[in-house]
């Protein structure tokens, strides 16, 4: 990875990391789940609301935990605005991709695309996919707390 991304995955996470976007708890949510990485400590709790023809119109998320967990949950709620549930499944294989240094083709990834900087950093990877694993576990309607131990990176 060149320098110029390693500064942007940096900065974006520093930004976002301060600054999170669509903190704080959904009003009338119909999905939600929790989503704990015992190896980092971090923690996400994600609500989502989703329209009859399977459009995820507003997700927001509560959490405590190391930048690269909080910047990649604020990352996720922006870029799930407006997209399908079908979507969101594919967004979630892209971005596993992408940190496991296989990039896809496919959805834009918009400013998710720094965060190929944690492919170097293999102990981050769960750190990065927290807030994924929870929105597949609030998608799939299992109203639990979710582990990264527990089920497959
Ligand atoms: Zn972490």
């Amino acid at each position: 990875m060149n320098d110029d991304l390693m500064e942007l995955y940096q900065e974006v996470i520093m930004e976002h990391n301060r600054h999170p976007r669509n903190y704080g708890i959904l009003a009338d949510a119909n999905r939600e789940a929790s989503g704990f990485n015992p190896l980092c400590g971090d923690k996400i709790y994600l609500k989502l609301r989703i329209n009859t023809d399977n459009t995820i119109t507003a997700v927001m998320f509560e959490g405590s935990g190391c930048a690269i967990s909080i910047a990649s949950a604020s990352l996720l709620t922006e870029i799930l605005q407006g997209k399908t549930i079908a979507e969101a499944y594919a967004l979630f294989e892209q971005f596993h991709e992408l940190l496991t240094g296989h990039p896809t083709e496919g959805i834009p990834l918009g400013k998710l695309a720094v965060f190929a900087g944690v492919s170097a950093f293999p102990a981050r990877v769960k750190c990065a996919t927290l807030a994924w694993h929870t929105l597949k576990a609030a998608l799939l309607n299992n109203n639990v707390i979710v582990s990264t131990e527990t089920g497959h990176e």
